[in-house]
């Protein structure tokens, strides 16, 4: 089985923004919409960080918080 195969298994996730945890988008509980785009979330904390301030977070690349 090649990695492929392996991502191709995989149900539909999103990277959570705050914390790039993979999200299950069909699971999500905590979703937000930015600019047309909709952002999964894995918990309440990490929704609220980012609709307080959404640009900071899509911006930078290392996790705003370690986990
Ligand atoms: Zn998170």
């Amino acid at each position: 089985m090649s990695i492929l195969d392996i991502f191709r298994k995989k149900p539909d996730t999103a990277k959570d923004p705050i914390c790039h945890m993979l999200v299950d988008k069909s699971n999500s509980q905590f979703t937000s919409q930015y600019k047309g785009t909709t952002y999964y979330f894995c918990a309440p904390g990490c929704k609220h960080m980012f609709d307080e301030n959404p640009n900071i977070h899509l911006n930078s690349d290392p996790p705003a918080i370690k986990m």
